[in-house]
């Protein structure tokens, strides 16, 4: 990498404010890679921070509940510079193990239920050779119900390969994933990835049927097909399903695909209607995601949805009751005894016996110790300290640990304007950029940089940047492509057409499209139609830590434990970086350097004098957005490394 450190100016070091001195010892994080090496773990990752506020009251518990995950991303791991979000996978085993127990002592039925897109966002899942060889193990010790595919496990066929001949098998008939075929290597043939649908009966006699629907994903590799949802309900298994003489207690309709029906990628109405056709009355459960969000929305009078979020950072819980032997084979408690339940119908005067409640937990111990009434000595399982251990090792094989700078502070993508100095493009990825990627044979030229927005993934936090932080802020692998000797007067017209035109595909199935704010989940806090009204909600409690603030169908009381507002400001779909112009004048031609992913969007602003033949990698066909990153960190981020302060908060 040492290669790429052509040009370093004084400009860097100028941008970076002096460092916070490090406050108290549970502040600072420690030097190089010594908290990593700590074996015997209690709790949650190593040098991860414990949450300072807790859940606002006990869960409603029905008589049929989900706890729901989804875009984990490869965060198991949790946050560990954030504490709202700090407990590991560890720690939610032993959560999930317990609340599965309770659910038995209460005697009633609590179902497990992910939705996919299950790396490409952290190092654990994304450092290996192939995504998920070291992740996928640690993510299989939940014992789900239902899981289902995302689109970040199609876009690489080793990937989607390892989905199918790996996990599918492992999962059987628990994974379903209804549109979503991956080729047999041995018989070229397309095959389903998972089960079509799953029909079966929990433990207290309801029987489901189950569709897992992944959005209209396109940006597949070869080795998958992905069929429409209209395509889907035509069908025969479909059609057979819905028609089945068995009865169905409750459809969970669940997938990798938003739960707002107005959200343009949501396909989940299409089976939904069709399912409306034959079940007009019968209970429908929908799970969705992929879009990032907290979010519940309301189908009709005997169908709800929710969404919960991303990277770790928050467990769904959703209930229900209203089954009775009338209406179901439940044979389980009624009401169950000692605790909240259920009691807001779909909607105001819905014409139903069932009705529901949906919270939004916070991904941390505090939450998790306080849903399972147990105190911090006793919360802990073996099962889910093994997995922590497990996790602690992963992390130190992969060396995420190793520390490469010390991040003054903290940029975020969205909290700000795009052009305020503390947003992330123009505070880091605009200067890490410019002095890193450069090709030692053309550093005399002068550079245009492009890239997309939706490429950089998290805010880069204050404190040590690690190994891990590069895949958490740019994980993707895109490789730097240019063009030699543009004229500038051309060069220059790109990043305002880019600006302007539709944004690239892979990015409409990888992020929301980044100029439209009320679909941009950069910094995830908001649901969309909060972003859309203005704020008005009187707090009840004197306000926290910042975080989400969730407003959906049923209001603004979701959130477990209740944050302050962060803002969210709206992005374009590109940014530019120049480096080595002459100055106080334009140059005359610049190297044109920009993502693979974007080039035939570059190439077709251009021009027609511009062909693919043009294009070359820049500095070689192995530079990708995974290597800009830490030698930025090694270049403008040494001071304090040795005692690097994490961010108060
Ligand atoms: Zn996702
Ligand atoms: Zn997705």
């Amino acid at each position: 990498m040492n290669k790429t450190l052509g040009i370093v100016g004084g400009l860097v070091v100028a941008l970076l404010p002096t460092a916070l001195a490090c406050g108290t010892d549970a502040s600072c994080y420690g030097p190089l890679n010594t908290v990593e090496h700590v074996r015997h773990v209690k709790r949650i990752q190593p040098g991860a921070p414990n949450a300072a506020y807790g859940p606002k009251g006990p869960l409603e518990w029905g008589q049929l509940n989900f706890l729901h995950t989804t875009d984990t991303h490869g965060w198991l791991e949790g946050h560990l510079k954030e504490q709202n979000y700090g407990a590991d996978w560890g720690d939610f085993v032993t959560f999930t193990r317990r609340m599965k127990q309770t659910a038995g002592n209460m005697g009633v039925d609590l179902l497990l239920v992910d939705t996919g897109d299950l790396h490409d966002g952290n190092g654990v899942s994304d450092a290996t050779k192939i995504d998920g060889t070291s992740s996928m193990p640690i993510f299989n010790e939940i014992d789900y119900d239902l899981l289902t595919v995302g689109n970040h496990e199609l876009y690489v066929s080793e990937v989607a390969y390892q989905m199918s001949t790996t996990w599918a098998r492992k999962w059987g008939d628990r994974y379903v994933t209804s549109n979503v075929k991956v080729m047999d290597p041995a018989t070229g043939k397309y095959e389903y990835l998972g089960a079509t649908h799953r029909y079966f009966t929990t433990k207290k006699g309801l029987r489901v049927m189950a569709f897992g629907l992944l959005f209209d994903f396109t940006g597949n590799s070869n080795a998958s097909q992905v069929l429409k949802a209209a395509d889907v309900v035509k069908e025969p298994w479909f059609g057979e399903a819905l028609a089945a003489k068995e009865p169905v207690d409750v459809f969970v309709l669940f997938g990798h695909n938003p739960v707002r029906q107005t959200d343009s990628s949501s396909t989940f109405s299409v089976l939904f209607g069709e399912i409306r056709k034959l079940h007009p009355t019968t209970p429908v459960q929908i799970l969705g995601g992929h879009s990032h969000i907290r979010d519940f929305a309301v189908y009709d009078d005997n169908a709800v949805g929710i969404e919960s979020g991303r990277y770790c950072e928050t467990l769904g819980w959703m209930s229900m009751t209203g089954f009775s032997s009338g209406n179901s084979g439940y044979n389980g408690v009624k009401n169950p005894h000692g605790v909240a339940n259920p009691t807001r119908p779909a909607r105001p005067g819905a014409k139903s016996p069932f009705v529901y409640s949906r919270r939004y937990l916070d991904w941390n111990r505090r939450t998790f110790i306080y849903h399972t009434k147990q105190t911090e000595k006793a919360f802990d399982y073996g099962s889910g300290l093994r997995v922590t251990g497990e996790l602690t090792e992963v992390r130190e094989e992969l060396k995420l640990g190793d520390v490469y700078g010390c991040a003054p502070q903290t940029w975020c993508i969205s909290c700000v304007p795009f052009e305020n100095s503390t947003n992330i493009f123009p505070g880091v990825i605009v200067p890490a950029v410019s002095s890193v990627v450069v090709n030692k044979t053309r550093a005399d030229k002068s550079r245009l940089i492009i890239g997309n927005t939706g490429a950089i993934r998290f805010d880069l936090h204050q404190g040590p940047f690690t190994y891990d932080d590069n895949f958490i802020v740019s994980p993707f692998r895109d490789v730097f492509l240019y063009v030699p000797d543009v004229p500038y007067d051309l060069a220059k017209t790109i990043l305002p057409k880019l600006n302007k035109g539709p944004v690239n595909k892979r990015h409409l199935a990888t992020m929301p499209v980044p100029r439209d704010s009320c679909t941009d989940p950069s910094l995830g806090y908001l649901t969309r139609r909060e972003m859309r009204e203005s704020h008005g909600v009187v707090r009840r409690q004197e306000i926290v830590t910042s975080g989400y603030v969730t407003t959906d169908d049923w209001g603004s009381d979701g959130d477990d434990t209740e944050h302050s507002h962060i803002p969210n400001y709206s992005l374009p779909g590109y940014w530019q970086a120049q480096a080595n112009f002459p100055e106080g004048k334009d140059p005359e031609a610049v190297d044109l350097i920009f993502f693979d992913f974007i080039e035939s969007l570059v190439l077709a602003d251009l021009g027609a004098n511009y062909t693919a033949a043009m294009v070359s990698c820049y500095i070689d066909c192995s530079f990708t957005s995974q290597d800009f990153m830490l030698p930025y960190a090694k270049l403008a981020w040494q001071d304090n490394i040795n005692n690097c302060p994490l961010a108060q908060s």
